[in-house]
This record gives C-alpha cells, structure tokens and sequence, in this order.
C-alpha cells in the first residue's frame, strides 16, 4: 500500500501526541504512526515541572489534568547515613505527578480518531530531493506500507531510527537504573502532597502522593541489572538495594501493585552530540527522546518533550501563516531549522543538568562530597540548575479558525 500524508510523526508517547496537537493548533494535519497496539503508559506516572505545564497550557491541555492532579507544595529529603532530613517549599505553581496513561489519553483525545496508526512499526526511511530545496520524506513501515510526506517527525524514543538515520551517536548507559511502580492503599495511605525523597551513596528513592489511594515510588542505583518478574524486582528493591532505607519508604514499595513494577537502564545523549549533531535533513528532524534521552533527575524528559512540541509547532505555524500554506520549497527548511536552533542548547543543557543532579544527589555523606554538594553545588550551581524546571517555551501562534480540522 502507498499513501501521501501532508506529516508524518513517528511514536505516539508524549512528544509525538504532544507534536501532533501542537501542528493542529496551528491547522497542519499529521499522522501518527505508532508500533504498539495503543498508547503505551510503561512507567506509571511522571512527575511534571513547571516547565512542563506552561508547555500543556500552550497546548490546550493543562485544563483537563490539573482538577485531578493537586500540585506538591514541600519536599523532605533524608539522607539514609546520617538520618538528616531537609526540607523546602516549591515555589511558583509547583510540580504534580500525573498518571502517564492520563497524559497521553488527554494529548490523544485533542486529535481526530483517525490521526493515530498503531501497529505500524517504522522499519526505513529515504529522503527525496524534489529541486528547489524542496523534499519528500518516504516512511516503509515493516508490513510493507510505504508512505510518502512533505515533513517527518521522529518522536520513536530512545532508540529511535530517525535519530539514527539523521547520524545521531547512540545513547549512553549512565551507570544507573531504576525501578517504577505504583502503590496502591485502598484505605487511603494518609500522605501530603509533598516529595518524600531518600539519597545514599549510588542510591536514590521517593515516593510520591498522585491522589489519597495511590503513591508514585521509583529507586534508583548502580545495578546493571534488574530484569525478571516484577515479584523479583521488588524483592530486590526491599532485601539487597534498599535494605537500610527507613521502614516508611520500604512500607510504600511493600504495596506496590506488581502490574505497574519497570526497570529501565538510565541513558542519556551526550551533550556534544545535540549541540553538534545533526539535527535536520531534508524536512526530517527529531522530538522528545528521540532527540534528547536524559536521566530523570530533574524530571525533564517528558517536560522537555512538550516544550519541543509547542517550539515545533510555532515554527511550522509561522511557516504555514507566511506562505498561506504547509509546503513552500525551502521555507519548511528554514522552520524546522530555527525549531532546531530553539532547541538544541536548551535540551543539552537539560541532559547536562540532569546528570549532575543526579550525581550530587547520589555522592552520599563522604567528606569530599559533602564538600562538593555544600560547598560547590549548593554555592554556585544549583540556582542554575533549578532555574531549567520553570522555563517557559512561549505559545503558539494564532491561525485562522478554517484551517484547524
Ligand atoms: C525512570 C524514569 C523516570 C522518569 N521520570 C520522569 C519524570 O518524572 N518527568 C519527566 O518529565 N520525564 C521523566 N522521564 C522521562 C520521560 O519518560 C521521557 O522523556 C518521555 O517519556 C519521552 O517521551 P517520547 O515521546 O519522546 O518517547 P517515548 O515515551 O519512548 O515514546 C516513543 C513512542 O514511539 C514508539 N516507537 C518507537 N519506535 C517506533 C517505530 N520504529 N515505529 C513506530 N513507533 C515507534 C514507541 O512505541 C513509543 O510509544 C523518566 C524516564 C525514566 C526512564
């Protein structure tokens, strides 16, 4: 079978969803094409910043997930060694952690029904010049499909095969991973909404309220890994990696929901590679993951996925209000172009702020590293690094009320 699409987005998880809304604020109609047999929510929940949710607010979505999801107001972390125990206010409008099947079901119940593709796995793609600076992207599905498209999106992930066809390095394994679950108290589990997080050397845990039945938990630590039935990897968790983790937290991971238990090594793009990869061919470019996977310190991968949604979107917009139309040889270049242009420090540097937080809240109560965490870190970089979560990635334009589907 051939088809011609107008976009092509690959990936139906949080930046392509999120992409494809973005493109039909501004009146674009993209497919989707996505290889499961719906929408994919591994992982459970996803805390979601500031940033985040200026994003969903350009997107016409914050609305429908803040009357469910209550925003966190404190964060309490303990440092298992020493018992310490930390505690600051969020300020601003503060972070909430959503169910991840109620994001992506929020994004996907803004397109039309027939938007989104599943069980069409992205096997190759070709790029064709057409003269003029124009291109067409040609997308083979793996049951044969081949369709052809003026734009073509890779939101596939973390081993994205349009990140790869455009020459990106592979992701890196970071040398953590972590375990997600949901805990379930029937009774109610008596929480605020406040973080309670736990760091010790190599190891790092928290869990947090989604409503008054449900926790969101995760541990992080150095084992390579944790594959096997989620009975396994909880026990795991609660007898070899957690052990000395005060009974509160251990009791959360106890009431886990064995359905909702992942592992998942933590990887990250290097910096240098979003800053001087190549990040467009022809009118083929890259979103979310697929551009820059990022270990989960600062809660940004799926925050910053979004943003890339809303920039996109701007930049196709402006493109489309310009030229009264979606294609203009070399124009679509150009918006795709500055898209990039907006986004490639902004997301390194998110990769890199990731990775440091990640290690200064995992360098334990050695005398050296409280040096550097006290001394360094709290100094002179943390004000930057909390500077990244309340970002605001601006709005899209306004188009004309014919052009929107
Ligand atoms: C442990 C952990 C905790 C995290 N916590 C947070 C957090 O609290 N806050 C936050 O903002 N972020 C968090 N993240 C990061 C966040 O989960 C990701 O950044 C986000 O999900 C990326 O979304 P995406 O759409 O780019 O990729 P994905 O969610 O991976 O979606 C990609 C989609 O593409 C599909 N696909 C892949 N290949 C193909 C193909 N060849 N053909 C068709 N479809 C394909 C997949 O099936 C999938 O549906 C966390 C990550 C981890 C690992």
């Amino acid at each position: 079978m051939e088809m011609t699409e107008d976009v092509v987005i690959v990936g139906a998880g949080i930046a392509g969803l999120a992409t494809a809304v973005a493109l039909k604020r501004v009146g674009v109609r993209a497919l989707v094409l996505e290889r499961s047999q719906g929408l994919r929510s591994t992982g459970a929940a996803i805390t979601l910043q500031p940033n985040a949710w200026l994003a969903l607010d350009a997107l016409g979505v914050s609305h429908k997930l803040t009357p469910i999801y209550a925003p966190l107001f404190k964060r309490y972390v303990t440092n298992v060694s020493t018992g310490d125990v930390q505690q600051s206010l969020f300020t601003g409008k503060g972070p909430r952690t959503v169910h991840r099947k109620a994001l992506l079901e929020a994004l996907a119940d803004e397109l039309p029904t027939d938007s989104i593709r599943f069980s069409s796995k992205l096997a190759a793609i070709e790029s064709q010049e057409q003269g003029g600076g124009a291109s067409t992207a040609v997308v083979h599905l793996e049951d044969g499909t081949v369709i052809k498209s003026k734009v073509l999106i890779g939101c596939d992930g973390l081993h994205s095969v349009v990140a790869r066809w455009l020459g990106l390095a592979e992701p890196v394994y970071s040398g953590r991973s972590a375990v997600r679950g949901l805990a379930r108290f029937p009774q109610g589990h008596g929480f605020k909404q406040e973080v309670q997080r736990f760091e010790d050397v190599g190891k790092r845990a928290a869990f947090v309220p989604l409503n008054e039945r449900e926790l969101y938990w995760f541990f992080v630590c150095e084992e390579e890994n944790m594959t096997g039935e989620p009975e396994q990897i909880q026990r795991q968790v609660l007898e070899k990696h957690a052990e000395s983790f005060p009974s509160v937290y251990l009791d959360v991971v106890r009431h886990a929901d064995l359905s909702t238990i992942t592992w998942a090594p933590l990887m990250l793009r290097y910096p240098w590679g979003i800053v001087f990869g190549n990040l467009r061919k022809g009118n083929i470019t890259v979103a979310g993951d697929a551009m820059h996977p990022m270990t989960p310190d600062l809660g940004q991968g799926g925050g910053s996925s979004l943003e890339d949604a809303v920039v996109l979107g701007r930049h196709i917009g402006n493109s489309v209000i310009r030229n009264g139309a979606l294609m203009v040889p070399g124009d679509m270049a150009k918006a795709i172009d500055d898209y990039v242009k907006e986004r490639r420090w902004r997301a390194a540097w998110l990769v890199t702020g990731s990775y440091i937080s990640g290690w200064k809240q995992q360098g334990g109560a050695k005398w050296w590293m409280m040096f550097l965490r006290d001394g360094v870190f709290y100094k002179y970089v943390f004000g930057w690094i909390a500077g990244l979560v309340d970002y605001n990635c601006g709005n899209l334009p306004a188009v004309s009320s014919g052009k929107e589907d």
